[in-house]
């Protein structure tokens, strides 16, 4: 703990994974997905419908799979992080082209950083993640102390 105005949370040892890809960057995903197996199969693997799917029929790894994307997954997986339940993401998502969930996407991207969790939004820093001493070790992420700003809130509103 920094100090009472931040949480700790340990991502442990064997992280809890997310897996996202728009469809320009399924490919890459994919891809990525089969050079690292033997790194990512010590971890829990999850992510939006179509991407999960592709990546464990190519690898045959375990992902488990949410709703797709435009259909409420990214929603999901962000509030799987708020829960503690992912704690290190991959989302590859694409500059070049519209979506139609760009809301979610937004809001996967921040409450991925209110949390304090790890993210690429490339393949050079999946590579550089996947690399890092932490992928061996547990590491302290530090969150914003909710209950403390609960309080403080309440007793401004009253
Ligand atoms: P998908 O969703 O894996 O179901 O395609 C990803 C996205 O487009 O956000």
């Amino acid at each position: 703990m920094l100090n009472d105005n931040y949480i700790s949370f340990e991502i442990g040892k064997a992280k809890h994974i997310a897996l996202v890809a728009h469809d320009g960057k399924k490919k890459e995903m994919v891809d990525w997905c089969d050079k690292n197996k033997d790194v990512l199969k010590s971890h829990f693997l999850c992510g939006t419908g179509t991407t999960a799917r592709l990546i464990s029929e190519r690898t045959g790894l375990p992902v488990k799979g949410y709703n797709s994307g435009p259909l409420g997954g990214d929603q999901q997986i962000g509030a799987k992080i708020v829960e503690g339940q992912i704690d290190f993401m991959v989302f590859l998502w694409d500059p070049l082209e519209a979506q139609p969930h760009d809301p979610d996407v937004k809001a996967l991207l921040r409450i991925a950083v209110v949390y304090d969790i790890p993210i690429a939004n490339n393949l050079a820093t999946a590579d550089f993640m996947l690399h890092s001493k932490y992928m061996n070790t547990v590491y302290s992420r530090q969150v914003e102390n909710f209950n403390k700003t609960i309080e403080e809130r309440v007793e401004k509103m009253k």
